[in-house]
């Protein structure tokens, strides 16, 4: 194995220095004001991402991976006394689905074969059939397959008749268009460790103030119960629970650099030039993408395993040379395998990823 190794799973990625330093910055007590600035500091930065939700959302961050996230949000914000709509077209949308069985919200769901688009007809129709739905959870890149589900079909569904969004944007957040109001949003959830290039241990959730302000008082829980976040992250600054300090120090330097490099467009550009020039070098090969090239998020991409080959082993020519591909999920797992474009990956890394990829898929020299 060589000394680098280039991630290409949907998070974590290939760190920068600069945010692997950070790591370094020292022993900070999660209770003492410099924790609490750097915590401020932090949930700022990342209501900015989209400027257009700076002012009318609050971010809150609590130590644990995505899923956290999501569950937390769905447990705060997905109501007990009204139905959910949840559209699922790969794991993500049906782990929602699972998450509010677990908390015993009521909810419907909406689903499609994991290769095709969110169901709408089928939401529509759950909507015209029960006036008791009030809120939509959806998933804005399924990284199941890379689709970006199509979010203004979504929005003018959720505007139209007054639904609120509660959205995964895991993989989406910092390299993909979030218009809040044209999604008639009311949070979403997401994590520092994918497109914001951070560490694994911190997620968080942005939600419109008058949200965070609706919340009963008692809205149950203990560690999902986000209300309690909001109150301490923007009151004093304080979490109810130790936070990943470490990692809060390679988030807010991730997030500067986010910053400095141009933010979630220019994020876009770079994932997309990476994207195009994966997905020519394969198709020269005879590698077909899973999906239409034009339904993929700029995250991540889907490729039909060649004949002859099985993942484990395309797996390991790969790490051979320092590369870490991403298998398929479920059903998908002896079909297709995964690229991610997310993190510090260098021209001349992407060159020699080109390379080892026609070398050992083309030559079949491992
Ligand atoms: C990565 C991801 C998650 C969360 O996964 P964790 O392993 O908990 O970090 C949730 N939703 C989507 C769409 C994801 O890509």
């Amino acid at each position: 194995m060589t000394e680098r190794l280039i991630l290409l799973n949907p998070g974590p990625v290939t760190l920068t220095e600069r945010v692997r330093t950070a790591l370094m910055r020292g022993d900070w007590c999660h209770r003492e004001p410099e924790f609490a600035e750097l915590m401020k500091d932090i949930n700022a930065r990342l209501v900015r991402v989209y400027p257009d939700m700076e002012g009318s959302f609050d971010a809150v961050s609590m130590t644990g991976s995505g899923t956290s996230a999501v569950e937390a949000m769905l447990h705060t914000f997905a109501p007990d006394d009204s139905r959910t709509l949840v559209l699922a077209n790969g794991v993500y949308g049906e782990r929602m689905a699972k998450i509010l069985a677990s908390h015993g919200k009521p909810f419907v769901v909406a689903s499609s074969p994991w290769t095709d688009p969110m169901n709408l007809a089928e939401a529509e129709r759950l909507l015209d059939d029960d006036g008791g739905i009030s809120h939509v959870v959806a998933v804005h890149h399924e990284t199941t397959t890379g689709r970006l589900n199509d979010m203004s079909a979504l929005g003018a569904l959720c505007r139209e008749r007054g639904l609120e969004l509660l959205l995964d944007a895991v993989s989406s957040f910092g390299a993909e268009h979030i218009d809040a109001d044209q999604l008639n949003l009311t949070a979403l959830a997401a994590t520092a460790n994918k497109c914001l290039h951070g560490v694994a241990g911190i997620s968080f959730v942005v939600a419109r103030k008058t949200a965070w302000a609706g919340l009963p008082l008692d809205s149950g829980g203990v560690y999902f119960n986000l209300r309690a976040y909001h109150a301490g992250q923007h009151g004093d600054g304080f979490s109810p629970f130790t936070q990943a300090v470490q990692v809060a120090f390679a988030l807010q330097e991730a997030l500067a650099e986010f910053e400095e490099e141009g933010g979630w467009e220019q994020r876009r550009s770079v994932y997309r030039g990476r994207a195009t020039r994966l997905s020519q070098i394969l198709e020269s090969i005879g590698v077909a993408s899973l999906l239409p090239p034009d339904q993929y998020s700029c995250v991540l991409r889907s490729y039909r395993l060649p004949k002859d080959w099985d993942y484990a082993q395309l797996h390991a020519a790969l790490k051979e040379k320092g590369f870490v591909i991403y298998a398929g999920q479920g059903g998908l797992a002896n079909d297709v395998f995964r690229i991610a474009h997310m993190g510090n990956i260098g021209a001349a890394d992407l060159d020699r990823l080109c390379t080892s990829l026609v070398e050992i898929l083309k030559e079949g020299s491992t």
